[in-house]
């Protein structure tokens, strides 16, 4: 990776935040990007720097906000040179019967998730297509592959990336561009912390019982799945030995959709 350029999307915590360290510590210069508060995400730039020497920039761009993907991309042309490596993680869940999901929460998950992931693959591919080599990644979910109640927007939005996902790869497949989506399971992030608490309040359990009989309970292996597990399938879609996959969407979930 070294001398690539990585954008990674939602990188300031949880699983994207694992793949840029993943990718940095392999020698690409990375743009950092979520929300959070600002020394909290300076400090991150800063340490993911001294640790792997390479550049490490850092955006807040609001993914909900028209035109700040495309501004996104641009700016990490600019502080780092041409996008060699795109990754799509950023995403928020909401949880809701679909009779009574509020629409603000449907669009929100549909710009951050699909919306922004498609403006950003249509932004980088001019200039993959130039520089003729490219990865593109979207951080899709099980939820991409099969369904869960309460959780229409999120279900639809991922489903539509892996759609995207399979379109994008088979228009690039002549080229040395490929993309493909990573669909975990159950990873154990602030994300998911977010559920463990609102659904230990909703069933009146205590945690433990919660992550096992609710969150778990389609995850055969019974165990969260970890970041850097995640991360390092990113980085080998990234390799060399990975030009021939494209337009897959690869399960890491524990056998979910084994079922
Ligand atoms: P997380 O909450 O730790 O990280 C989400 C990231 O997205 C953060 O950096 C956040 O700042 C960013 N983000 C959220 N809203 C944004 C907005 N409006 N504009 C810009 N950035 C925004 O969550 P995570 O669990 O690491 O999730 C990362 C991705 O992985 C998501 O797409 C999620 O759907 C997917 N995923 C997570 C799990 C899991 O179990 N944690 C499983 C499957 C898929």
């Amino acid at each position: 990776m070294k001398g690539r350029t990585a954008l990674v999307t939602g990188s300031t915590s949880g699983i994207g935040l694992g793949m840029a360290r993943a990718l940095a510590r392999a020698g690409a210069n990375v743009m950092l990007h979520g929300l959070g508060a600002a020394d909290e995400v300076r400090r991150l730039r800063e340490d993911l720097a001294r640790e792997t020497g390479v550049r490490v920039e850092v955006s807040q761009a609001d993914l909900r906000v028209a035109g700040e993907v495309e501004n996104l991309v641009r700016e990490t042309e600019q502080r780092l040179g041409g996008i060699d490596v795109l990754i799509n993680n950023a995403g928020i869940q909401f949880v809701s019967p679909v009779e009574s999901f509020p629409e603000e929460r449907w669009q929100a998950i549909q710009e951050i998730v699909l919306g922004a992931s498609f403006r950003a693959i249509r932004s980088v591919v001019p200039g993959m297509k130039q520089r003729g080599w490219g990865r593109i990644i979207n951080l899709v979910s099980a939820h991409g592959l099969v369904a869960s109640p309460f959780k229409s927007a999120y279900v639809a939005a991922k489903h539509g990336q892996v759609g995207l996902t399979k379109s994008v790869a088979l228009e690039l497949a002549e080229t040395a561009i490929t993309c493909n989506a990573i669909c975990p399971g159950y990873v154990r992030t602030a994300l998911v912390e977010g559920q463990i608490e609102s659904q230990a309040a909703t069933h009146r359990l205590p945690r433990e019982q919660v992550i096992r009989d609710v969150i778990l309970a389609s995850q055969p292996t019974k165990r969260f799945i970890e970041v850097e597990e995640v991360a390092a399938l990113a980085l080998f879609l990234c390799g060399e030995h990975a030009r021939s996959i494209t337009g897959a969407a690869i399960p890491i979930d524990g056998g979910w959709t084994a079922r």
